[in-house]
């Protein structure tokens, strides 16, 4: 039986790599593999693939990356020499979450990420907070959501009961995730309020094995549908994945506008995710100044 290879369709003669690669492509390196990945998709969304034939590509790309791993190192503790503090998120965290939350997250601090994308910093915020290099402008995360979006969407939907608007709409989310593979400005067009980023979230989650707690103000004045949507919890399909002393990363919904100047006279949309991280007071900085595994403070 001849088969092709799944990155560049050559013939693969009998003696192919168990992966479904030619020598050719199986002699790339992780980053170029993964460029290569990108380009596949943005042809199946260029020529309007049909699901079958998307699935059964991202199933024979799954097989690739199955090679490689994608290591990341979750931020535990805000350390104030490093990183400087989202003033303007800060308001968003203090006033508007849950009393409950409030509590819980008194430790916490937004960080402000420097950034030329003033739209959306979701994936920024998790890529910072998993310490994972973004200078390929996050082609390999991009291609890992991406591909598991299209071979799990049905799952998360299944399974997550905020997903479902989107239960009998499979062409649109189809063209919805594999037009993430033509943006040059990932997530440039996210909504926050759709179901598409939560499908996103719970993807992400699933990719890199963490788990996401997402904080969304409410904001009162309308229904608060979009805290609704985005203050929860997101797991990956599988928790036995999950290493239990693993610490969840935290990200925040806030504005590029300051809390005090929001017109409540309409509905509101976070314009913006930031990364948090617990503090850590001054003192407990200097005697563990090289210690890279801080324990988060306890509540005051
Ligand atoms: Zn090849």
């Amino acid at each position: 039986m001849t088969s092709k290879c799944a990155l560049c369709d050559k013939q693969l003669d009998s003696n192919f790599r168990l992966d479904g690669r030619c020598e050719e492509c199986w002699r790339c390196n992780q980053a170029q593999t993964f460029v290569k990945m990108l380009e596949i998709i943005r042809n199946l969304a260029v020529k309007q693939a049909d699901f079958d034939e998307t699935y059964q590509r991202c199933r024979q790309l799954q097989l690739v990356i199955d090679s490689y791993s994608i290591y990341i190192t979750i931020l535990k503790q805000l350390k104030i020499r490093d990183h400087y503090i989202d003033k303007i998120a800060i308001p968003y965290l203090c006033d508007r979450l849950p009393k409950t939350d409030i509590k819980l997250y008194e430790n916490y601090c937004p960080i402000e990420l420097e950034t030329s994308d003033q739209n959306n910093n979701l994936l920024k915020s998790i890529a910072f907070l998993c310490s994972i290099n973004t200078v390929d402008n996050f082609i390999e995360l991009r291609v890992r959501n991406i591909i598991d979006m299209v071979l799990n969407a049905d799952t998360y939907i299944k399974k997550n009961s905020d997903l479902n608007e989107l239960q009998n709409m499979k062409p649109t989310w189809l063209r919805w995730i594999l037009d993430n593979a033509r943006e040059e400005i990932w997530c440039q067009k996210d909504l926050p309020n759709s179901a598409t980023t939560s499908l996103r979230l719970y993807s992400l989650s699933n990719v890199l094995n963490v788990i996401i707690k997402s904080l969304c103000p409410q904001m009162f004045g309308y229904a608060d549908a979009i805290h609704h949507r985005l203050h929860r919890t997101y797991t990956p399909l599988s928790l036995q994945k999950v290493n239990a002393y693993e610490t969840p990363i935290h990200i925040l919904w806030a504005s590029k506008t300051a809390l005090s100047c929001i017109d409540t006279s309409s509905p509101w949309l976070p314009d913006r995710v930031v990364p948090l991280l617990p503090l850590m007071q001054i003192t407990q900085l200097e005697n563990l100044e090289s210690n890279e595994m801080y324990l988060p403070i306890p509540g005051k």
